[in-house]
């Protein structure tokens, strides 16, 4: 017999851990809470309305994920690009992970999918990846419309 995992499931010096035991959803950004998984925006976003759905255990990226972890994180991904194209009315989306430091991850003990609203001449080519960013609404205002929309 042997135990599924040993990881830590929280980590106080962690941004996510953080944002979830901050007990102010709206102060850090956290839109929406589920079972295991939960949907934030990006306090540095490439886009106005840059979110991330992320899993609530710390413990590691996608290849630590479990099937339920991974099932709820996509399903907060369809939720939010639903509500971005409700509200912002986008013409596509850049939807993709950063697995590890090397890779621009900035957060490595969450599985955390990052969806960027596009619209048509915002760029030439969206740098996920990189550090170029667009100029985006103030933080609290893009998360009171997100909010808003999900919960009309
Ligand atoms: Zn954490």
């Amino acid at each position: 017999m042997s135990y599924v995992s040993t990881a830590p499931t929280s980590d106080p010096g962690c941004v996510f851990c953080n944002a979830l035991s901050r007990g102010d959803d709206r102060a850090a950004l956290v839109l929406r809470r589920g079972e295991q998984a939960f949907l934030i925006l990006n306090a540095f976003p490439y886009a106005s309305g840059h979110l991330m759905a992320a899993t609530a255990r710390h413990g590691g990226g996608l290849p630590d994920a479990t099937a339920g972890e991974l099932a709820e994180v996509m399903a907060l991904v369809q939720l939010g690009m639903r509500t971005l194209r409700a509200v912002y009315r986008p013409d596509g989306f850049n939807v993709g992970v950063n697995e590890g430091r090397v890779a621009g991850a900035g957060v490595l003990d969450h599985l955390h999918v990052h969806v960027v609203p596009r619209w048509n001449g915002d760029s030439n080519f969206m740098p996920v990846l990189g550090d170029v960013r667009v100029l985006p609404e103030a933080l609290d205002v893009t998360y009171d419309r997100l909010s808003a929309a999900l919960d009309s």
